[in-house]
């Protein structure tokens, strides 16, 4: 990996990214599902049901869902039957998702502390993976590619779904005046945190193309590699199959 990795715009070493992260989702944590709301107008919840339906869950399949947060994946997928795992590197994330499955009653789901750079799951013993809004977050994104192939069994299914650039006309200018101006001012307001959501603005901005990131899965050994666009290409939906 470079010796100099972007933080957002900035540029900082491998380590100091990790830190940072950590604290972004650690200050967001209690905030993060109002906020998501706030700033999708709600959006996100259809394009999470939308993925779970394109991971299609089945009772007794074993399922990571990596970078997990506060669940909102893994409860839709244990609601038809999967045994999930949640996974995340912050636990302040976890502990938020934890108190959201009691709430409603969800059993069947298992909470772990991991970095998808290095994950502690035995070799092709998953059914599939799954990753959302997650991996732009990862400071090394290729390692993390490479794990989720080595715990997928063979025929096992790599999902990942995360904010691309839309090439609608107009759209995409209405979209970056919206999330550069807009969002970091809601973070003010709702969570008195600017700084953490204009970095999670950039990160949006600097997270690779979909045909780069397509490559970047078909490298990790996935085949097929595809790459599904939603809302005129604002989120991307990628996928892979390991033989
Ligand atoms: N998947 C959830 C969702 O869609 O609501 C949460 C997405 S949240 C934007 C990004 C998550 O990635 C955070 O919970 C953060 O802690 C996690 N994360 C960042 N780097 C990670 C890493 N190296 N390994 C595991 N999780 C990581």
């Amino acid at each position: 990996m470079a010796d100099q990795v972007n933080f957002g715009d900035e540029l900082v070493t491998p380590d100091e990214k990790t830190r940072r992260v950590a604290k972004v989702f650690s200050s967001v944590a209690r905030r993060y599902d109002l906020m998501n709301d706030l700033m999708s107008g709600g959006m996100h919840r259809l394009w999470k049901h939308r993925f779970v339906d394109r991971v299609k869950p089945r009772a007794g399949e074993d399922i990571l869902d990596m970078a997990g947060g506060t669940g909102d994946i893994a409860f839709r997928m244990a609601r038809r039957g999967a045994r999930v795992t949640v996974a995340d590197i912050n636990r302040d994330m976890l502990e938020v998702g934890k108190e959201r499955a009691e709430r409603r009653g969800l059993p069947g789901l298992s909470w772990k502390q991991e970095n998808a750079e290095a994950l502690s799951f035995d070799d092709n013993s998953l059914d599939a993976y799954t990753i959302v809004f997650g991996i732009r977050n990862v400071t090394d994104i290729s390692a993390a590619l490479r794990e989720a192939h080595r715990v997928l069994k063979r025929g096992g299914r790599f999902y990942c779904m995360e904010f691309s650039s839309s090439d609608w006309p107009g759209f995409s200018d209405l979209y970056e005046s919206w999330a550069s101006k807009a969002i970091p001012r809601i973070g003010k307001l709702v969570a008195d945190d600017e700084d953490s959501y204009r970095y999670l603005v950039e990160s949006i901005r600097r997270f690779p193309r979909p045909p780069a990131f397509r490559t970047m899965v078909a490298d990790a050994g996935f085949v097929r590699a595809g790459a599904d666009r939603m809302l005129g290409g604002l989120v991307t939906i990628h996928s892979g199959w390991k033989i």
